[in-house]
């Protein structure tokens, strides 16, 4: 049985219908794309899963839960996080205090401490500007510090939103090292991204989503050899 299961996802703002009905699954211990251009409902697919958008259609099921019409707040506590596009930490409030932010969606306050050591063991950067106001940090260390944040509660599915839209190439390879790692760590992982390559070469699986449509699905090597993957996303 997959983790995450959508199936036939329906989504419209108004008359405009972000998602025609789309159907993936992700499996437990996986790392999973989906990759599209601009506009393509990647943002969309991410927000309708996790109960911020309503779909019209469709179900969505995790660990074996209808979560369809499940309220955000509730989804997480079934162990889903997502990192928003833009990363969106606390601006005017340390690192330390966005890190215990993640923790109040995690029902056992108890591991506190533990769970902040597993996170400054992971993220070193974090543990040395724990103090340090999260709006001045770089681009590269605010991501860092969303998806911390995000892992705080443990979550059995990861979701991150072009975790590295704005860094630079350094970085972006330190960004994905660290899904990497998250992923070996045991958490299931659902990337959005534009940056095709990168992500694609991480990947067990992905989807390329087009105008609110799955056109294509296969493992991350099959689509990174693919002929129009290639032309559309890879730069030829
Ligand atoms: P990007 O890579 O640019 O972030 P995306 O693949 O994440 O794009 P979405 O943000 O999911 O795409 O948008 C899918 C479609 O839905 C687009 O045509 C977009 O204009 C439209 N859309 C998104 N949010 C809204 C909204 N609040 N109201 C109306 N239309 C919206």
């Amino acid at each position: 049985m997959a983790l995450l299961e959508v199936k036939d996802l329906e989504v419209y703002y108004g008359v405009i219908c972000a998602l025609k009905g789309i159907s993936f699954d992700v499996n437990e211990g996986e790392i999973v794309t989906l990759i599209g251009a601009n506009g393509a409902g990647k943002t969309t697919t991410m927000q309708s899963i996790i109960g911020l958008i309503p779909s019209r259609a469709g179900t969505v099921t995790f660990d074996g839960t209808d979560v369809t019409k499940t309220p955000c707040h509730k989804i997480v506590h079934l162990g889903m996080t997502q990192v928003p596009e833009g990363r969106r930490v606390f601006q005017e409030l340390t690192v330390y205090e966005n890190l215990l932010m993640g923790a109040y969606s995690n029902k056992n306050n108890a591991t506190f401490k533990d769970d902040l050591e597993r996170i400054y063991t992971q993220f070193p950067r974090l543990a040395e500007r724990k103090s340090q106001i999260a709006g001045t940090l770089s681009g590269g260390e605010q991501q860092m510090l969303a998806m911390g944040r995000a892992l705080m509660s443990k979550p059995k599915l990861l979701m991150l939103d072009e975790p590295s839209m704005g860094l630079s190439p350094l970085l972006v390879d330190q960004v994905f090292d660290i899904i990497k790692s998250i992923n070996k760590d045991g958490t299931t992982v659902l990337l959005v991204e534009q940056n095709a390559g990168k992500s694609l070469a991480i990947s067990d699986r992905g989807y390329v989503l087009e105008n609110g449509n799955i056109v294509l699905s296969g493992t991350g090597k099959e689509l990174m050899q693919s002929e129009e993957v290639k032309k559309a996303y890879l730069g030829g």
